[in-house]
């Protein structure tokens, strides 16, 4: 791995949440990011506050389902800064409900955003991004608790998690000789736009307000608090890191000691 004055990270759905922390968290190291969501003002403005910051971030609209709009997005990236070293999949939306109720779309729609935007990314950075071609390189994917361990009502989300934790495994090995890790990032429950619209959807399930089911929730993390999306971008930058070069094929957990393996 270069120097981090000479990296280039691509981050998917960085345009809020946790995202957006470790675009920001690696473009103060120095690393040069690369940004997308589906929405463009949204994605604008976030390029926009954070270079405010001095940080050297650009950024377009890109949804990770649409592999036209991902082959754009990378070459994109490259011809602005050159090849990719760096990839954190990180877009992802919710999904969940019982499971005989479930809509089949809304089924196709978060294994297609959380699992397929993945693998077309990822398939996107090696080829077109030129990862593959070159003697390093690090693919994050952002997982979750629910891609290791079940939950009630989350068969959707679940379902794509642990098949993001299964393609981490695989590319892992597959690349082990390579110079490039794979790996993934579980988060439990932290502090973002997706996560006040899961609570409020719990809320309705459970017949409470908001600040009651926080305080269920929150009472179910051992450290009795969500994390912050500061410190998922504190495990991205470490496997990001030189100091990582041989961890791969990982599932890490940033959880508060929610998740039990
Ligand atoms: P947010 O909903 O706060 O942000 C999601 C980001 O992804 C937005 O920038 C959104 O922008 C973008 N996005 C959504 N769908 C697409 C798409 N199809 N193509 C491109 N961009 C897309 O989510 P979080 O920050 O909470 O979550 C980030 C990741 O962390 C997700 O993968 C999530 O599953 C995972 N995670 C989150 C947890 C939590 O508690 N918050 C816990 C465990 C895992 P736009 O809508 O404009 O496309």
């Amino acid at each position: 791995m270069t120097d981090s004055t000479e990296r280039t990270a691509l981050v998917t759905g960085a345009s809020n949440g946790i995202g957006r922390a470790i675009a920001a968290t690696l473009a103060v190291e120095g690393v040069r990011v690369h940004i997308c969501g589906r929405d463009s003002v949204t994605v604008k403005q976030t390029v926009a506050e954070l270079r405010a910051e001095g940080l050297e971030i650009s950024g377009q609209a890109c949804d990770v389902t649409r592999p036209d709009q991902v082959t754009a997005l990378v070459n994109d990236c490259v011809a602005r800064y050159g090849p990719v070293d760096i990839l954190v999949n990180n877009a992802g939306q919710p999904g969940g409900g019982i499971t005989a109720d479930i809509d089949n779309a809304l089924w196709y729609a978060t294994i297609d955003t959380n699992l397929n935007g993945v693998f077309l990314m990822t398939k996107a950075v090696l080829n077109e991004g030129r990862m593959r071609e070159r003697a390093s390189g690090r693919v994050i994917n952002i997982a979750s608790v629910w891609g290791k361990q079940g939950t009630i009502g989350g068969a959707p989300y679940a379902a794509a998690k642990h098949g993001v934790v299964g393609f981490t495994r695989c590319l892992a090995l597959e690349l082990a000789k390579s110079g490039i890790t794979v790996n993934a990032v579980c988060p439990g429950y932290v502090e973002t736009p997706m996560s006040v619209n899961v609570r409020a959807c719990q809320a309705g399930i459970w017949q409470v307000d908001e600040e009651e089911a926080l305080r269920r929730l929150a009472s179910d993390i051992p450290i009795g608090r969500y994390s912050e999306p500061e410190e998922v971008a504190g495990m991205v930058s470490y496997l990001a890191s030189p100091k990582a070069a041989s961890v791969t094929g990982q599932a890490l957990n940033v959880c508060g000691g929610f998740g039990v393996y």
